[in-house]
């Protein structure tokens, strides 16, 4: 593949069907992709994967692919309670390692099950509270869905799943070949419609949403949705990700706050959001736990997760699930507020209530040039365009922390108020 030619492309004259597979000749969509990443690099523009140079804390320093050094405000992390870099959570990293090496070396079923998983486990079933539920521990949250889903479900079965959930739960629902069916973002009317249709004779049903959604950083109606599905006899999963430890009296989740947690058959965690780690975790009744340990196929063909991360999550957890965790929920809450408050008087934030906060630019191609204005004014944000959102709902997504002073928040609202106005997004929605 030639990726050292010169590059023949305009970095702002891009459309996606570029990068999809054509007979035009072999691997020509990789060729094309890497001519674009070529020519955002020549011009300077280019700030995916902009290597960080420390751990993810509110302001830091990276060192772009086009060798541009920058100094910025970090609001393009998940570390949203600060875990990543907590003192204890580290020192509990560093022991781990000491004692138990560097890797788990094994399947988690067969010689990879350490005594740090089972705490990791333990914790959480405490923390959730609920009788007879058991935990299942994968190397990543993607991994939970696609593994969960796969094993759980079959051909002849049906899934039914929120439009804007997340690719995992998709692929899950791909992975295990059932029938698949979209209802209406968080519509409970639609939900039943489908399930009006499909439940009488289906064998098995699961229902799939989120609590709160990485996209547009709204959180899911579970009140509505859980009930629904109960009612027509179908499972209910609910994917945590950007919720666990941030919200709910005791950092449950947002099926915590609306008082269906019981109801939930399946709740996947993540924990490299406020953990600040990786992996995740499925939360179900126990002989369930048990069946997807063995039968979700990237769990039991897989490597478990390494000593430190999991002796860092289990820690941060220990600090997330208590006093500490209350706190940095109700800063979190407090920020949260400020920045959707403060962007809200200039640009167009989407139906945000949470941490998750979209600035939606609009046309898809501003996001390049965008994101690398911000990142040189100071400031990073998660880009996001097509196929993610559609093509005329390119947004940045800021997410916010406990850890970030008001007067960031203030600089981050400026900034983006600064760039609304050099790329001619400001102003809000009509209605
Ligand atoms: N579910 C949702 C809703 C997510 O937003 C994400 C990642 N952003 C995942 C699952 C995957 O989690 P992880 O990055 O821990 O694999």
């Amino acid at each position: 593949m030639a990726t050292d030619e010169k590059p023949a492309l305009d970095y702002r004259d891009f459309t996606f069907d570029m990068f999809m597979a054509s007979a035009e000749g072999e691997e020509s969509e990789a060729v094309r992709f890497s001519q674009w990443i070529d020519a955002g690099n020549r011009d300077r523009v280019n700030s995916f994967e902009a290597a960080r140079l420390g751990a993810q804390r509110t302001e830091l320093d990276v060192r772009r692919a086009d060798g541009v050094g920058l100094h910025f405000l970090n609001f393009s992390s998940y570390n949203y309670l600060g875990y990543a870099a907590h003192p204890e959570v580290i020192a509990a990293a560093k022991q781990a390692l000491d004692e138990f090496g560097l890797g788990a070396c094994g399947s988690p079923v067969q010689a990879g099950t350490l005594d740090l998983h089972t705490r990791l486990e333990h914790r959480l079933i405490d923390l959730i509270g609920l009788p007879n539920r058991g935990v299942s521990l994968f190397s990543s949250g993607y991994a939970v869905n696609t593994g969960t889903i796969s094993a759980v479900m079959q051909r002849r079965h049906h899934i039914v799943v929120d439009k804007s959930a997340h690719m995992s739960i998709i692929e899950g629902a791909q992975l295990a070949r059932a029938n698949l069916h979209f209802f209406e973002h968080n519509d409970a009317d639609h939900l039943e419609a489908i399930l009006k249709e499909v439940a009488p004779a289906a064998e098995r049903v699961l229902v799939c949403t989120e609590g709160v959604f990485s996209v547009d950083g709204d959180f899911g109606a579970l009140d509505r949705i859980v009930p629904t599905a109960k009612a027509y006899g179908a499972q209910v999963l609910v994917d945590e990700a950007h919720s666990f430890l941030l919200c709910g009296e005791r950092g449950c989740g947002v099926a915590e706050q609306q008082g269906v947690l019981d109801l939930v058959d399946y709740l996947v965690v993540t924990f490299s959001k406020a953990l600040g780690g990786v992996g995740g975790a499925l939360i179900t009744r126990s002989e369930i736990a048990r069946y997807v340990n063995f039968f979700a196929r990237c769990r039991a063909f897989s490597c478990a997760l390494d000593p430190a991360v999991t002796a860092g999550v289990t820690r941060g957890l220990e600090l997330g699930g208590g006093s500490d965790g209350r706190e940095r929920r109700a800063r979190l809450h407090r920020n949260a507020a400020l920045l959707r408050g403060g962007l809200a008087e200039h640009v167009d934030i989407g139906r945000t209530t949470s941490w998750v906060v979209p600035v939606i630019f609009g046309a898809d191609r501003l996001g390049v040039p965008l994101a690398d204005w911000l990142q040189r004014h100071g400031l990073d944000g998660s880009i996001m365009m097509f196929p993610a959102v559609p093509a005329d709902e390119g947004r940045i997504r800021l997410f916010v922390s406990s850890e970030h002073t008001e007067a960031q928040i203030a600089q981050c609202i400026d900034t983006v108020r600064r760039a609304a106005d050099e790329f001619g997004f400001l102003g809000k929605p009509a209605s």
